[in-house]
């Protein structure tokens, strides 16, 4: 379910004006940051919030090194990222992520009114977007993000799975 996949062109809507380059700017950046987590020792994910076409906030993977569940590179990025406004809500931010949030996540993005959420690989185990509780689409959710899925996918799932086989 991935109703707003990149063609190639711009998508719509209130995002129109982002052409693919600056997509894959974004999440080249995001990638980054989980090679960096990848570095650590930690699941490579990375995240960056995007506020007006600047980056406010970014984050990667580190309960490990934290000694803290909750650290996930969303929650890194969008503390970050209210820290630096001085809000807790990012209304007009889009938040770049090279995975498919899980529900922690994504349920944090509700919590801070995401405009719109880009993610690179899905992930059908622990991804809440388009697998599992899928909690946007729940009539209960407090706010839904304008989704895209895709941009720069092969590059992230590539590094997870390499981190991994690496330590089967
Ligand atoms: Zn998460």
């Amino acid at each position: 379910m991935r109703e707003n996949r990149w063609q190639g062109n711009s998508v719509g809507g209130s995002w129109r004006d982002m052409t693919l380059d600056n997509a894959r700017n974004f999440a080249a950046q995001a990638l980054e940051l989980a090679r960096q987590a990848s570095a650590l020792g930690e699941v490579p994910v990375g995240a960056i919030v995007v506020h007006q076409g600047r980056v406010i906030g970014q984050g990667h993977n580190q309960p490990r090194a934290l000694n803290d569940p909750t650290a996930h590179a969303e929650i890194m990025a969008i503390r970050a990222a209210c820290a630096a406004l001085g809000t807790d809500r990012l209304a007009g931010c889009d938040l770049w992520v090279t995975l498919e949030p899980c529900a922690m996540c994504a349920g944090a993005i509700a919590h801070a009114r995401i405009a719109r959420l880009h993610y690179a690989a899905s992930d059908p185990k622990g991804g809440a977007v388009e697998h599992g509780p899928r909690l946007f689409q729940q009539p209960t959710v407090l706010h839904k993000p304008e989704v895209y899925a895709g941009v720069g996918e092969a590059d992230a799932a590539a590094l997870l799975k390499a981190f991994f086989v690496e330590r089967r």
